[in-house]
């Protein structure tokens, strides 16, 4: 499969693993848009938060607390941090294998 986080999960396209674990992975974004940018995401190819079902509420969960480690060892858990996810067309989401973003280290604008 041509998707890029399938690949850089299999190892295939070479990326900078901040955080790995059975079943999630973390890498920082390759274009950031914030002193801390992380991407934080399941190993699994699931397209967006749309396409999980129930049986993988544990997973999201990993997801989250992953993020929330991740901030604390970037030292930006404090002063606070974004954890975002697109979804589909209108958000913007241009990678379709799940991924949230862990943004912080500068004052955030507004979403809108
Ligand atoms: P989306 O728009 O789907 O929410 O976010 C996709 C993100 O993936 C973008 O912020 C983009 O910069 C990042 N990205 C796209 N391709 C790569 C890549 O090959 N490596 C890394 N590290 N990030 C990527
Ligand atoms: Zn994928």
């Amino acid at each position: 499969m041509a998707c890029i986080f399938c690949q850089i999960a299999g190892g295939e396209i070479h990326a900078e693993i901040l955080y790995q674990d059975e079943e999630v992975f973390a890498i920082r974004d390759i274009n950031p848009q914030a002193p801390s940018h992380i991407l934080v995401m399941p190993k699994v190819h699931i397209a967006s938060v749309a396409d999980m079902n129930e049986e993988q509420s544990t997973l999201l969960a990993r997801l989250v607390f992953t993020a929330n480690l991740l901030a604390t060892k970037e030292g930006i858990a404090e002063r606070g941090y974004r954890l975002v996810t697109n979804c589909g067309p209108d958000a913007g989401q241009a990678v379709p294998h799940l991924h949230f973003h862990l943004l912080g280290g500068r004052q955030l604008g507004r979403l809108g």
